[in-house]
């Protein structure tokens, strides 16, 4: 099976990415990676290869792939092809109670001077709001007032808007990792569950 596209990231020019999926052949060979801490550490990548502990790596680097691992955290891939800036967001409910999609905005329009009307977001599969209960204490981290369900593309999404990215450039894939055979999820599978790569680069 290929790997999973945003119809919306398709469209940009000199732009390839894939979201991986239990059967797809992504590796991580090739691209720049991250050893990954659930925070709203992002770092710059200048080539392929580790390149330290956060949770999005950009880059401008023409060729360079950005990637991350993910099973059940949603994978969220950014592109400015004015720029030709990209981006590979990890956000598990940590990364995203950290704001980990607006911190990495924040520094593509520092670093690359990415203007936010460019950018194009896709949304990849992660556990959907049909499956993520959570207790007393994440709850609380979005707004609840005790235990619940916790909507984390929404929560990613909105993020997204604030910081001025356009609805209509923001491309959600509604895939839920748990309930979907077609995807590895931690909380289905455990500790052995495997892991899903993501990639994006600017040509
Ligand atoms: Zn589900």
């Amino acid at each position: 099976m290929d790997p999973l596209r945003s119809n919306l990231l398709c469209r940009a020019a000199r732009v390839e990415h894939g979201f991986g999926t239990r059967t797809s052949l992504l590796e991580q060979d090739g691209f720049a990676s991250l050893r990954q801490i659930h925070s709203a550490r992002w770092i710059a990548a200048g080539k392929p290869g580790p390149a330290g502990e956060g949770d999005a790596l950009i880059t401008n680097v023409a060729g360079l792939g950005v990637s991350v691992r993910t099973a059940d955290c949603l994978p969220i891939l950014l592109a400015d092809p004015a720029k030709g800036a990209v981006a590979a967001v990890h956000a598990g409910w940590r990364g995203t109670a950290a704001r980990i999609v607006a911190e990495t905005v924040d520094a593509m329009q520092r670093r690359y001077g990415t203007r936010t009307a460019d950018l194009l977001a896709a949304i990849g599969p992660g556990i959907g709001v049909c499956c993520f209960r959570v207790g007393e204490d994440v709850g609380r981290r979005f707004g609840l007032d005790g235990p619940g369900v916790v909507d984390l593309a929404e929560e990613n999404r909105r993020q997204l808007v604030e910081a001025g990215v356009p609805e209509p450039q923001i491309d959600v894939l509604a895939f839920c990792t748990f309930c979907d055979g077609r995807f590895h999820s931690f909380r289905r599978d455990g500790p052995r569950a495997g892991r899903m790569i993501s990639f994006i680069r600017a040509l």
